[in-house]
Formats: structure tokens, C-alpha cells, sequence
């Protein structure tokens, strides 16, 4: 039995206020830490209502279907399948994105790299020209797109391109944004571009064993796996990146905490960029390498 029934004061009594706290203390058994809001927004997604309906309406009875749907989905997350893998949407930059198993889920963390971006742009006349290198879910171009509505995405990855094209059409930039099928380090990235941005693999490949069961069991390898450093993106990225960028174009990666000083050692060695910065997450933690390449 995954799921504890009876605990002393978690009785079910049909309402969802008792179903919420029953299953909050599920998850806090099953080692999850945020076990209180995942509660709350599988039952609230569970039940198509908001999660301020939830809480304002503890009263509610659950019917015996809605019961059983919420059980199947307090089920999946106590076996560790990440929340927005059962919800099939993750929230970032305060708009909503499909995803599934095939694509990383966004973390929040990533939004620095649409700040930096952003700023990095502010001066360059449109039309502007990006490329994002792996785009996954899409939420880099997406974001980008709706950010600068002058500007022209192209957004090269390797596995399926159903998922970033789906949330492009969802959010209105598919005009923007040009999806290229294909592995970064074979094909032609078809610059120039004012910008280049990624958010490589670079979790070192012994690593990826001892990630949380969240990434390790249910994230793609492929989104993930950075070498056996984890810095085999940045060696084949950063090199390549000067000759596709326009003068004083800018390249902009997301980097693993530990990182910082060997991405910018492998920017320093290209000789091709100046300006090279290493900018924090809001935990503190260095998570973007960017720099300009040189104006001659
Ligand atoms: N930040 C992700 C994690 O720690 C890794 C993302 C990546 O490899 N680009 O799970």
C-alpha cells in the first residue's frame, strides 16, 4: 500500500480540506519537502479550480470520481513523478507551458537568463536576431518572442519540436520563431545573430545517478547530460558561437553553480569575447556566463 489511509487525526471525512491534509502528509512521508503546495496544486489542477477556490472552500465534498482521480494523481507524485509532469504545465516567467517527459521542465532559475537577455538587448535596433541552441519546452525563444515583439527566433534541438511548437502557438509567436530539427553540434546554425542563448546540459554524467528521483528517474538524459565534466556544451558552444554572432554580439549560457570559473576560463581561452560576467541566481548561486565578442 503506497498510500497511508489512516493516521491518527488524518481520517478522511469526504471533504477536500481533509482529502488536502491526508495527502500533504503522504508526500511529507514519501521525502518530499514542498509537500504542502504540491498538495494543493495537484488537487486544484485535479478539480480544473483555482488554488485560492481550494482553500476558501475547505467544506467541499468529493464526489467518488473526483476521489479516485485525485488518489491515481497523489499516487504518481508519491512515486517521485515531478508535479508538472502530472499536471502537464509548468508556470515560468508568470506564463503557463505544456511539457511532458521528453522535455526538462523549466526551473525558475532560468528566468535570469531571459533578464540578462533582455538587458543585453535593450540597445540593439530591431529586427533583433536570436538563436537558442536545445530548446526543449520552447521557453526560451516564447519568452523572448512576446518580450520583443520585433524580434526573429531560431531554436535548433535534437528531440521532438511538438511541445516548443504547441506552446508557440499557444502564446501567438510561431510567426517569430523558426524551429530547426537537429543535433547543435552537427548542423549549421545559419547565423548571425545579435544573441545566442542556451541552457545546455551540464550535470556531470556520474551525477545524474544521484540526482533527486524527480530528474533521475522521470527528466531526459538528454537535456541533462553534460560529460563527464558536465562542461562538454560550453567546450563545443563557446568556440563556435563568435563566428555566428554579429560584432558585439552577445552569448548567453546557463551554467551549473560550480561552474563559473571554468565557463569563463573556456571563454578567456577562445579570445574571441570581452566582457565576460558571471551573474547569480536570487539563491545566490553563479548560474549565467555571458560576454560580448569583440567589435573587430
Ligand atoms: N538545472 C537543472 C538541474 O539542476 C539542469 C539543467 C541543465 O542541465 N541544463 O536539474
Amino acid at each position: 500500500m503506497l498510500l497511508e489511509e489512516t493516521k491518527l487525526g488524518l481520517n478522511r471525512d469526504g471533504t477536500v480540506y481533509s482529502f488536502l491534509n491526508w495527502a500533504s502528509q503522504n508526500f511529507l512521508r514519501a521525502g518530499i519537502a514542498s509537500h504542502r503546495l504540491d498538495a494543493e496544486i495537484l488537487i486544484a489542477d485535479g478539480l480544473k479550480i483555482s488554488r485560492t477556490k481550494l482553500m476558501t472552500h475547505p467544506e467541499r465534498i468529493l464526489d467518488r470520481a473526483e476521489e479516485q482521480m485525485l488518489c491515481s494523481r497523489i499516487e504518481r507524485r508519491v512515486l517521485r513523478e515531478p508535479v508538472s509532469h502530472i499536471t502537464g504545465i509548468q508556470e515560468f516567467w508568470s506564463l503557463e507551458f505544456e511539457v511532458n517527459e521528453k522535455v526538462l521542465t523549466p526551473r525558475p532559475e532560468t528566468e535570469i537568463l531571459i533578464e540578462q537577455c533582455l538587458k543585453a538587448l535593450r540597445k540593439t535596433p530591431a529586427p533583433v536576431r536570436i538563436l537558442d541552441l536545445g530548446t526543449g519546452s520552447g521557453i526560451l525563444p516564447i519568452v523572448l518572442a512576446k518580450e520583443i515583439p520585433q524580434s526573429r527566433l531560431t531554436a535548433i534541438e535534437k528531440s521532438a519540436l511538438e511541445i516548443a511548437r504547441k506552446n508557440a502557438t499557444h502564446h501567438a509567436v510561431t510567426d517569430q520563431i523558426r524551429f530547426v530539427s537537429g543535433d547543435l553540434m552537427k548542423i549549421d546554425w545559419q547565423g548571425p545573430y545579435h544573441l545566442i542563448v542556451s541552457n545546455p546540459p551540464y550535470i556531470e554524467s556520474e551525477n545524474l545517478l544521484t540526482c533527486m528521483p524527480e530528474v533521475r528517474q522521470y527528466e531526459p538524459v538528454l537535456a541533462l547530460d553534460g560529460g563527464e565534466d558536465g562542461l562538454d556544451y560550453y567546450r563545443y558552444i563557446v568556440p563556435m558561437a563568435w563566428e555566428q554572432l554579429e560584432k558585439n554580439g552577445w552569448l548567453v549560457l546557463e551554467i551549473g553553480h560550480n561552474q563559473a570559473s571554468a565557463v569563463v576560463d573556456i571563454f578567456a581561452d577562445c579570445s574571441h569575447y570581452q566582457d565576460i560576467q558571471v551573474i547569480q541566481d536570487y539563491s545566490g548561486y553563479d548560474r549565467v556566463v555571458l560576454a560580448r565578442t569583440m567589435n573587430g
